[in-house]
Parts: C-alpha cells; sequence; structure tokens
C-alpha cells in the first residue's frame, strides 16, 4: 500500500512525509516515488529525496509521459459524469471541474474505457511493441477489468467489444478491428497517445506505421488509422516542443504524403477541414462532439487551438456536449503534452482515481523508452 502525498512545495523547501511504506510525493516541481526509511514523521529537503531516488523511481513533473498519461485520464474524468449530455445542457450548466455521479453513477475522479485502454497500451509498451501483448491487455480490461478505476468495466464501444470478440475466438490482432465504413467510432483514437512516446526513436513512417497497427487492433478501417496517425504526428511535433498551431500544421503536413497513397488516399476528402490548416477558424457551431471518429479529432484540435492551458482545453472539450468523455480525453493527451503536468489543477490531479498506480506506470514507461 503506497501513501500519497500532493502538496504544493517548491525544490528545496521542507516538506512533511506521511508515515509507513513506501510513498509518494508530488509537488509543483518534482515528485519521487521511494522506499520508507523512519517510522515516523519527519521533515527532508526535497532535493534530497531526488538524490536518494536518483537509483529509485524518481522522475520529473515535466515528463511528458506523465503530462501525457495524466492529460487523457483528466480530460475522460472530467468528461464521465456528463457523457451523452446536449451541448445546450453544457451550455446552461458547464462543467468547471470534476463531478461525480451523473450518467454512470461514479464517484468523482473515475475515468472511464479512453484511459483504461490508454494505460493497457502504455504498460504493454514497457515491456516493448507487441500487437499481441496490446491485444491480450485489451481482453484483460474486458474481461477481468484490468486498469480499471474501481474493478468494473462500465463503458465500451461496439467496434472495440466486437473485436475483443474476435480476438477471442483466435483472429490475430491486426485483422481484428472492424473495416465496415460504419466502424469508425474514436474507439482507437481515444486510446492512442502512447504510441507517440516512440517519437524520438522511429522515423515518422515507422512512427505512423505503428500507429496504425495499433488502431487495428480494434478499428482497422483506413478512417480510424488516418485520424490516429494525423493525432500522432501532430503529439510528435507537441513532444518535439512545438506550440499547438505549429505543431497542427506541421504535423498535418508531415503526414499529407503518406495519406496520399492508397488505402488512405480516397479517404483524405474526410479530413479536408484538418489539411485546411484553418480548422481553428471555424466558429463552434461547425465543430461536432459526437463519437464519429473525424469528429472526435476535429474537436480536440480545435478546443487545443482555441484556448491558453490546460484546463481551459479541456473545459472547452468537455461543454461541447455530446461524447465528452472521449473529447476530453482526446484534447486533454495533447493539452497535457504541450502546457505540462504542473499545469493541470492539482485539485483535479488529486481526485483522480488511482492516482499512484498512474504516476508509477509513468515511471516505468519512461524509463523503459528513454533509458537505455
Ligand atoms: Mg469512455
Amino acid at each position: 500500500m503506497l501513501n500519497f502525498s500532493y502538496g504544493g512545495f517548491n525544490t528545496g523547501n521542507a516538506l512533511q512525509l506521511p508515515t509507513g511504506g513506501p510513498c509518494i510525493c508530488i509537488g509543483r516541481y518534482n515528485y519521487c516515488h521511494r522506499q520508507p526509511r523512519a517510522d515516523k514523521l519527519f521533515s527532508v529537503d526535497v532535493s534530497a529525496i531526488a538524490f536518494d531516488c536518483q537509483a529509485g523511481a524518481i522522475m520529473q513533473s515535466s515528463s511528458k509521459v506523465l503530462s501525457a498519461l495524466m492529460g487523457v485520464c483528466v480530460g475522460d474524468a472530467l468528461g464521465v459524469p456528463v457523457e451523452f449530455s446536449r451541448r445546450a445542457e453544457r451550455i446552461k450548466l458547464p462543467i468547471l471541474g470534476i463531478t461525480g455521479y451523473g450518467t454512470y453513477n461514479q464517484p468523482p475522479g473515475t475515468w472511464s474505457d479512453d484511459s483504461s485502454l490508454t494505460f493497457c497500451l502504455a504498460e504493454s509498451l514497457c515491456a516493448g511493441f507487441s500487437p499481441e501483448e496490446i491485444a491480450e491487455s485489451f481482453c484483460r480490461w474486458f474481461r477481468q477489468a484490468y486498469w480499471t478505476p474501481h474493478g468494473r468495466v462500465f463503458d465500451i464501444g461496439n467496434a472495440t467489444r466486437a473485436a475483443l470478440y474476435r480476438l477471442e475466438r483466435g483472429v490475430p490482432p491486426l485483422e481484428a478491428g472492424g473495416t465496415s465504413e460504419q466502424s469508425n467510432g474514436n474507439g482507437s483514437l481515444m486510446r492512442i497517445l502512447p504510441v507517440a512516446f516512440y517519437h524520438k526513436t522511429l522515423d515518422l513512417s515507422s512512427l505512423i506505421q505503428r500507429t496504425h497497427q495499433v488502431s487495428r487492433i480494434t478499428h482497422a478501417h483506413p478512417r480510424s488509422q488516418m485520424a490516429c496517425g494525423i493525432y500522432i504526428s501532430i503529439a510528435a511535433c507537441l513532444l518535439r516542443g512545438l506550440a499547438p498551431k505549429q505543431a497542427y500544421l506541421e504535423g498535418g503536413q508531415n503526414v499529407r504524403e503518406i495519406y496520399s497513397q492508397p488505402p488512405y488516399a480516397s479517404e483524405l476528402a474526410n479530413f479536408q477541414r484538418i489539411f485546411s490548416g484553418k480548422l481553428d477558424e471555424l466558429p463552434v457551431s461547425e465543430i461536432q462532439s459526437d463519437g464519429y471518429v473525424v469528429s472526435t479529432l476535429e474537436a480536440s484540435l480545435w478546443c487545443l487551438l482555441n484556448s491558453s492551458s490546460y484546463a481551459k482545453a479541456v473545459l472547452k472539450a468537455v461543454n461541447l456536449g455530446g461524447d465528452t468523455d472521449t473529447t476530453g480525453a482526446v484534447t486533454g493527451g495533447l493539452a497535457g503534452i504541450f502546457y505540462g503536468f504542473d499545469s493541470i489543477p492539482q485539485e483535479w490531479v488529486a481526485q483522480i482515481a488511482r492516482i499512484d498506480d498512474i504516476i508509477e506506470l509513468s515511471g516505468r514507461l519512461e524509463a523503459a523508452l528513454y533509458s537505455s
């Protein structure tokens, strides 16, 4: 059992730590994960903790892995209580922070399938890239409630369910996803972000190919693959430090050639508003926030491009109504990368279910991807 301490301490300031057991401490500037060394309260300099933890699981809150995973999860949790609500309702009663109950009667801080499958993917990548392992992890979520906030699956998309049944019948992962035009819900886009962490080690063509493979496990239509590819290309630009508008323009441009080839070229018209470079100039009335993969990609980019903070971006996304948790999660992943973990309101992070497990997973993936 982990003790959890969340506070607004600065590096160099004294900090009171909880007693007993391993503990995770989070601050605005850094956090660490360490073994206990005293059975009573003591104060210790944070920089000393950081030093102590060099050999352990220390990671900085500036970690882009943590920023991205927490960005997805908080955006998801903001949207869960009001999923399927109408935009008019959100205008009348906007979401302003973490709430609970509502659509699925879940307590505040509950995240849904978007985050569960993102965490399954992230954890699988800790052991290397294997579509078989990713698919197995998704099935474990479905059947054994693995990586769920409270031990129960309460939300699953139709295309994802159908693909998981096919996997259980022995269909290979890269052939399991639906291929019909009706199988273009946002179910692969909502969980794809961890693939972007390969941007440091793969060239763009390989990065996008891997993205398509991960989409195909549940969503194999070229349109869903493309939506994921565009999103990952933009995320890779944000990870390299570009600002949102530049990342949107360059990320889109970088995949134009790949998507000018079959089987993707015939899908280009569906992404015309994104490739125009002017998506952000559309009025909100033109932005759909339903479960269609192109709607979710457009809405998330539009929210990112028309906001000036993590909180503003995800609240804008959730208050579009409709598929609120997924629009929040997809927006939140990009906004988390750009604005960073420290920009996510502390009072929201503190309410997130299984926060210690998410931080631990982020550390593991960061180490697996970048330590060698
Ligand atoms: Mg969901």
